[in-house]
């Protein structure tokens, strides 16, 4: 790396972004590498973002997955570590996050290495979890019976906990039946998301792996957490918002709550990520279902990363048929 361009560290979080292939140099151009800067134009206004990393558009899987493999492995040691994708829809999150099965991303990269480093005889118990936040309902993606909506409370006092009551967590003895329950996940996802319009990408999917010493631990009651989420497009509720939902589109009264829903939580994680960056001593946690859920693992101690995509061209159809905009908001 070149040492002497990192920049300043930010405390526990870390704001990682990577360029999906095919972007417009015109539009979005980068340096890139460690402290590297992203620098978008729009109508031809210039922004220079200063990053504690930067992905070319050519960056591989491996290369990002390398960055973030020292946090992950953290977890065995007791840490909690977040891991989000953000940006806009198009721009590659859940690429980077799950990947296609010949070239796969973040999630199975990090169980493959948390299992590798573990060893056969496991010395850890490993549960899974799996949520989705909709319209700041929360919605447990492994339940054995359908899909149900769960509340998020606050747990016992001194404990600085939340509770999901009746959330599922599965032991998982192997590599093979995480694979299994990760698939049953999506496929609950999925579901939803054919029958309710492109679900997925108005709402937050969160991965949360617990990793227990099955011996008793130096610390007790230490547990790793590592949570992997794959946030909902950032992309503006319509400015005509305050006006009402768009004539002619019945549609357009749920879509506009959507977008200004997923903007709040979106806006509350921007909100808890400058609180601790600043070391305030108010950390507006209970802003939104999802940084509710996610107190415990983004306090003291405890690491984040932020791994912003940013991309496309200025007229690409991504697969949905939907054209993706050049403009994008690189923070
Ligand atoms: P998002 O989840 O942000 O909406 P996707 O991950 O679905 O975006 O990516 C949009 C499209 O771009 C998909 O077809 C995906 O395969 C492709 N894509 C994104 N990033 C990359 C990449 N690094 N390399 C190759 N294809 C990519
Ligand atoms: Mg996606």
């Amino acid at each position: 790396g070149c040492p002497g361009r990192l920049p300043e560290l930010k405390g526990n979080i870390r704001v990682l972004c990577r360029l999906r292939p095919g972007t417009s140099s015109s539009l979005v151009s980068v340096e890139p590498g460690p402290g590297g800067t992203v620098t978008t134009c729009y109508r031809g206004r210039h922004r220079r973002f200063r990053l504690d990393w930067v992905f070319p558009p050519d960056a591989s899987q491996e290369e990002v997955f390398r960055e973030l493999e020292p946090a992950v492995l953290s977890c065995l040691r007791g840490y909690s570590v977040c891991i989000f994708t953000y940006g806009q829809t198009g721009t590659g999150k859940t690429y980077s996050m799950e990947g296609p099965p010949e070239d796969p991303g973040i999630v199975p990269r990090a169980l493959q290495s948390l299992f590798r480093e573990m060893g056969a005889g496991r010395q850890h118990r490993v549960t899974l979890s799996m949520v989705e936040i909709y319209n700041e309902a929360v919605r447990d993606l492994l339940a054995p019976g359908p899909p149900e909506r769960l509340a998020v409370r606050q747990g016992p006092e001194g404990q600085g906990g939340i509770q999901v009551a009746g959330l599922t967590h599965w032991d998982v003895p192997n590599l093979e039946t995480l694979h299994q329950m990760l698939k049953l996940g999506r496929s609950n996802r999925a579901t939803a998301a054919t029958a309710m319009n492109q679900r997925s990408s108005r709402s937050h999917a969160l991965v949360t792996l617990t990793l227990r010493a099955a011996t008793p631990p130096r610390a007790p009651g230490t547990a790793g957490t590592l949570h992997l989420v794959d946030l909902a497009g950032s992309e503006r509720a319509r400015k005509a918002g305050a006006a009402g939902p768009p004539r002619g589109d019945p549609d357009g009264a749920r879509r506009l709550r959507e977008a200004q829903t997923i903007n709040r939580s979106l806006l509350a994680l921007g909100g808890v990520m400058a609180a601790l960056r600043a070391h305030r001593p108010h950390v507006p946690f209970r802003d939104s279902q999802l940084t509710r859920l996610l107190q415990p693992a983004l306090g003291p101690g405890t690491t984040a990363v932020l791994l912003l995509q940013v991309g496309a061209g200025a007229a690409q159809a991504s697969p949905r048929g939907q054209r993706t905009s050049g403009r994008q908001s690189a923070h």
